[in-house]
């Protein structure tokens, strides 16, 4: 079985996130959906928050185990604890790739059988970041094509404090 660990921030998880969940599921048997409780950064939603609003967002996929869990400490150490071989990453733009290319390099130095796989976003999320829906939602601004669905009521209710 080949298991997968896509790790993020996913403060609010975004239509941008949701499309590379699908495609990652469509390639692995097991997904393992983990966000960063980064003690370093003040979030708007807490961590179990999170967690719950990826549960609610990500549709079945025929064929792959998605898990929904968060982690601190070490994504390598994290993702040996599960039994992932892949991380995956979703690039937007150029912009990303300089630091994820670093994160992968010091993650395969650590653990040396774990490889990175960069999945392309679709072309309409390209600019879209949690960031950006925090930021668009607070001002009373439409999100309703950013975030999935079931979850923008509970978001905007959030931002809207
Ligand atoms: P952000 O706060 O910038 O949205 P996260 O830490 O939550 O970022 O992102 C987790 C992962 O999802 C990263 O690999 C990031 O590159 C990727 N990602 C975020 N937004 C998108 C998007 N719109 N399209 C593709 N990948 C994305």
């Amino acid at each position: 079985m080949k298991t997968a660990v896509y790790p993020g921030s996913f403060d609010p998880i975004t239509n941008g996130h949701l499309d590379i969940i699908i495609r990652a599921a469509n390639i692995f048997d097991r997904l393992v959906v983990a966000v960063l409780n980064n003690s370093s950064k003040t979030p708007l939603f807490t961590v179990e928050e999170r967690v719950e609003l990826i549960r609610d967002s990500i549709p079945k996929v025929p064929g792959c185990e998605i898990e929904v869990t968060s982690f601190d400490g070490l994504l390598a150490d994290f993702a040996q604890s599960i039994g992932a071989t892949t991380v995956i990453k979703g690039l937007r733009a150029v912009s990303d790739f300089e630091y994820e290319f670093q994160m992968a390099l010091a993650n395969r130095k650590i653990n040396h059988r774990l490889d990175t796989a960069f999945l392309m976003t679709s072309e309409r999320y390209m600019y879209l970041s949690s960031s950006l829906v925090r930021d668009l939602g607070r001002y009373g601004g439409d999100i309703s094509d950013f975030v999935p669905l079931k979850i923008q009521k509970r978001v905007i209710d959030k931002l809207r404090k």
